[in-house]
């Protein structure tokens, strides 16, 4: 019988716990291109007040310092494009957000796809990662051969789309690393640019003192009018330059049940969301993404959009 390389036998178990994508970079200092682009990204305040980008910079571009010890990332993409979207006249919470909140889902699957190398591999050690440690993710992503980065800074994953989430397992063993043939562009489209409500899509990337999705989740304070103006019909993030993109078109639902849209939150009337309690926005949002908002954002958000 044919045998079974370590990565492709981690790949499979990957995909069989449900992750869109996996693959493998080795893990290094990232290259002084990312790192000027980085620093030029916060230099230039691009970052608005998310102050956590200024620091720790040293362990963001080198996960080797993050994780001493660590060899290989393991990148990996959960879909959670939901199957049930909120109807379009209807108040708009961003697709990631629909349900539990998704750090803990990713890592619970990576810690069991690190159980499933230890069979393989008894002494490997590894953390694992969610938008939780100073990780350029969708860098990584790239090197490990998932996709390429879109002009909406997303990452896009050819045939697949960029509704996932990224994780990242660090562990201290040497996996191979495979080169991949795949578009590395956008060519001519330029849908998100034109689509984006506040022109927040810059050459250096997202302006995040003029994106809606910053602005209606991590932005402290009144949101500014001449951003609020631009809000639609958007209660908490922003997805247009997702859903313009084509990659996007065919995008299959997620199988994922925690992600899922419930359907007590389905049901909200744009009265139901202007008369939300604290009580009843801790019952319905408990463990979900939009609790990072929390209530006063939330309330505040749909004040803005109807000042
Ligand atoms: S999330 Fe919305 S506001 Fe932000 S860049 Fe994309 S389209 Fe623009
Ligand atoms: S909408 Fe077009 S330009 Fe924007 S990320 Fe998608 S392919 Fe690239």
């Amino acid at each position: 019988m044919e045998k079974v390389s370590t990565e492709a036998a981690i790949r499979a178990e990957a995909l069989r716990l449900g992750f869109s994508a996996c693959g493998f970079a080795k893990a290094e200092p990232v290259s002084d291109e990312m790192a000027q682009k980085l620093d030029y990204w916060v230099n230039n305040g691009y970052h608005a007040n998310m102050a956590y980008m200024e620091r720790n910079r040293h362990l963001r571009l080198d996960p080797t310092q993050l994780v001493p010890g660590c060899r290989t990332l393991i990148v990996v993409a959960l879909n959670y494009y939901p199957q049930q979207r909120i109807p379009q006249e209807e108040y708009q919470i961003a697709y990631y957000a629909y349900g539990a909140d998704y750090h803990r889902v990713v890592k619970d699957k990576l810690h069991l796809l690190l159980a499933y190398i230890k069979t393989l591999v008894p002494e490997v050690q590894g953390r694992a990662f969610c938008d939780t440690a100073p990780l350029l993710e969708r860098y990584w992503a790239v090197k490990a051969g998932l996709g390429f980065i879109g002009l909406n800074r997303t990452l896009i994953i050819p045939g697949k789309g960029s509704y996932c989430f990224l994780g990242v397992l660090a562990i201290d063993i040497d996996l191979q690393a495979e080169h991949h043939n795949m578009p590395i562009s956008c060519g001519n489209c330029k849908r998100c640019l034109i689509a984006c409500p506040t022109k927040a899509l810059t050459a250096d990337g997202i302006d995040c003192r003029r994106c809606l999705s910053y602005l209606t989740i991590e932005h402290r304070g009144e949101i500014p009018d001449e951003y609020a103006e631009k809000m639609g019909n958007r209660i908490y993030g922003c997805d247009t330059c997702q859903r313009v993109c084509p990659h996007n078109r065919n995008a299959e639902p997620a199988h994922e049940p925690a992600f899922a849209l419930p359907n007590e939150v389905a049901a909200l009337s744009r009265d139901d969301w202007h008369q939300l309690s604290p009580d009843r926005y801790k019952a319905l949002f408990k463990n979900s993404a939009i609790e990072r908002a929390g209530y006063e954002g939330l309330s505040r958000n749909i004040k803005a959009l109807n000042k």
